[in-house]
């Protein structure tokens, strides 16, 4: 729902931002963007840039398919916890999967929405393997091949780093997109139980 009292902005993977407007306009959190990108519109924050978009589709189509038509990652993309090509945009975490499979579709992928690989190999890229699945479809694509969640914590990463206000809703549209908490954590360099609070608004409810 939009209307007068809530902020206009519609994030680049379609949804809705819908806060209380706060300040010209936008929400507090929208205009606190603006403020820290020189006055940019908020509108598509979470965007990819069009070039970083074409340099990994780019990089993908370079794998040579296999005899089954996929491309495999072959250590260009480096790999998330499930085995995903991943690459880092604007200090995000972004699976290359998705991105291949919004090119395909032409659009951004669907709220709550993942892009699945029909030949069960997560390490594929090749764009006729992937699908848009929900949740569900996403559980079941990742313990494919015997995979399964390990709920391991992160022990690697030192939980000496701040999460800024900033990066709360960052935090929360990774995992709200299906990005393990276990990358997110390397990702941000705090404790995955951290992460998880604040995933969860046990911790900073008020930020977004
Ligand atoms: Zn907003
Ligand atoms: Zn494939």
């Amino acid at each position: 729902m939009t209307d007068a009292s809530t902020c206009p902005v519609v994030f680049a993977d379609g949804v809705k931002c819908s806060r209380r407007i706060a300040r010209r306009g936008w929400c507090h959190p929208c205009a606190t963007w603006q403020d820290r990108h020189g006055g940019l519109d908020p509108n598509g924050r979470r965007s990819v840039p069009k070039r970083a978009r074409a340099e990994v589709l780019a990089a993908a189509l370079a794998i040579p398919p296999n005899a089954e038509g996929c491309r495999i990652n072959d250590g260009r993309f480096a790999a998330d916890a499930d085995g995903y090509p991943t690459v880092k945009i604007q200090r995000r975490m972004t699976r290359v999967t998705r991105l291949v499979l919004e090119d395909k579709l032409g659009r951004p992928l669907g709220v709550d929405m993942f892009a699945c690989h029909r030949c069960d190999n997560p390490a594929c890229v090749n764009s006729g393997c992937l699908w848009e699945g929900d949740a569900a479809a996403n559980l079941h694509d990742s313990m494919a091949k015997g995979r399964k969640p390990t709920g391991a914590v992160a022990s690697r990463s030192k939980p000496t780093l701040k999460i800024e206000d900033a990066d709360v809703p960052v935090i929360r549209a990774l995992a709200a997109g299906g990005t393990p908490q276990k990358v997110i954590t390397a990702q941000f360099g705090v404790s995955q139980p951290r992460i998880s609070r604040i995933v969860n608004r046990k911790r900073r409810a008020w930020v977004e």
